[in-house]
């Protein structure tokens, strides 16, 4: 059977590829979610599988989580799943959770809201958002290759939006008007550059161009959304293609402050960032996912390092004020902010250790310093320390006849002096 279009009523109807046409096997999919769909289905209810699954799959590579579409509303998911939660505030959607934390997210297909009456902008009964059709779903999604469906029943494609054939072209084309959508939803903008670069395909012109003009609106996000998105761009597979495509299209310096004008301004500074964090996506590959504080760390090492200088006796005020001093847009928990300054002014003392010999074994029982002695091997020996290898036997290498860890005279802690939030 060739692809075929479907009439509908009033236009061309979706591009249908059959089963035999896509490199999409139901093997693949997580068998929870498959069980969700022919359940839902059997049910009487339309549901595909869509978003990032559909799109991973048809590249061959394996997706991170799986998200259903469906016509069920939210409260016939609960009704007829008792392990479904419903989540959301925006939109409600359900969540199914099953053992082992794996969660399958079942969203009920809508459209995009209409735009706000003249006058009425934030009324209280302004609905939020509409259920609508599988097409109008798919016209609300941000980028074409996100918008695909897969019906498990025929083991076919659905697209409404060109995505099949921005596949196959290796193409990011946001779906509708880019400027509107972006303006709609800033985040639209940090998507595009995130998938174009995890993917490797290509934005076009006018999409770079509207990046371009509109990349500004992002500094107008909630800051828990940026945060969010950035944990996602460190967190995900090719984080160096990621950041690298953040720099091109100057985002850097909107989300990072000052730290991002550093990183946006200076070649070799930004080309340390990634050589580390390429190191961490082959972490990643081969299943040892490092921390986010790690991955943060990694990110903003090459800048941080000029900040600490000689390092004088305490760096951690000194990198928090310079931290705090940024204007990061992104803004980090506390926690993590403190952890990540922690690994960094660590990491300083012990590459400081390394070239003059002088190291307190005492750091070793700071918060942080198992990560800072992974940068640290990482910035020296250019990859993660395997089996066997450590910080500690870089430095007896370097330093055979030093005193041997946890050797020398315990000293008194210092009290780090208090700093302003
Ligand atoms: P991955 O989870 O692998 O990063 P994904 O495409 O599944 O990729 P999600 O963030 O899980 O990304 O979002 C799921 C789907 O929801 C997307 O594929 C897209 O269709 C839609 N979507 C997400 N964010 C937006 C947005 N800001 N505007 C429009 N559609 C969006
Ligand atoms: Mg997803």
């Amino acid at each position: 059977m060739e692809a075929t279009r479907i009439a509908a009523v009033g236009g061309a109807g979706p591009l249908i590829l059959p089963r035999g046409e896509h490199a999409l096997s139901r093997r693949d999919i997580d068998p929870d979610a498959l069980k969700i769909l022919f359940r839902l289905q059997r049910l009487g209810f339309t549901a595909y599988l869509t978003g990032g699954a559909v799109r991973d799959m048809l590249l061959g590579r394996k997706p991170k989580d799986f998200d259903i579409a469906t016509n069920a509303r939210p409260n016939q998911i609960r009704k007829y799943f008792s392990n479904a939660f419903i989540i959301g505030r925006r939109f409600r959607l359900a969540h199914i959770r099953f053992r082992g934390g794996k969660v399958v997210e079942v969203a009920t297909f809508r459209s995009d809201p209409p735009p706000p009456e003249v006058g009425k902008a934030g009324s209280a009964s302004a609905p939020l958002y509409v259920f609508g059709t599988p097409e109008q779903d798919a016209m609300r999604r941000d980028i074409t290759v996100n918008a695909l469906f897969y019906d498990p029943a025929t083991a076919s494609v659905i697209d409404y939006v060109g995505g099949v054939a921005d596949l196959r072209q290796g193409r990011i084309r946001v779906i509708g008007d880019a400027c509107e959508r972006f303006r709609e939803d800033p985040v639209r903008i940090w998507r595009v550059i995130r998938y174009a670069a995890r993917l490797g395909f290509a934005v076009d012109g006018e999409i770079a161009a509207a990046i371009r003009a509109q990349r500004e609106l992002l500094g107008g996000c909630s800051e828990a959304r940026l945060y969010e998105e950035f944990s996602k761009d460190l967190l995900g597979a090719n984080a160096r293609a990621v950041f690298a495509l953040h720099r091109e299209f100057g985002i850097l310096r909107l989300l990072l402050g000052r730290i991002g004008e550093a990183l946006e301004g200076d070649g070799r500074l930004f080309a340390a960032s990634l050589t580390l964090l390429a190191i961490a996506d082959a972490e990643k590959e081969a299943g040892r996912a490092p921390g986010l504080d790690e991955l943060v760390a990694l990110l903003l090492w090459p800048w941080a390092e000029p900040q600490l200088g000689t390092g004088g006796p305490d760096p951690f005020p000194l990198l928090k004020k310079a931290f705090l001093d940024a204007g990061m847009v992104v803004s980090l928990p506390k926690g993590l902010r403190a952890q990540v300054i922690d690994i960094m002014a660590l990491a300083g003392r012990l590459l400081r250790a390394l070239g003059d010999g002088n190291m307190r074994w005492s750091v070793r029982q700071r918060p942080g310093y198992a990560q800072a002695s992974r940068l640290c091997f990482m910035i020296t020996q250019g990859r993660v320390p395997e089996e066997g290898e450590s910080f500690e036997l870089l430095f007896q290498k370097a330093f055979p006849g030093r005193p041997p860890m946890g050797g020398g005279r315990p000293r008194r802690r210092r009290r780090r002096p208090a700093l302003p939030d």
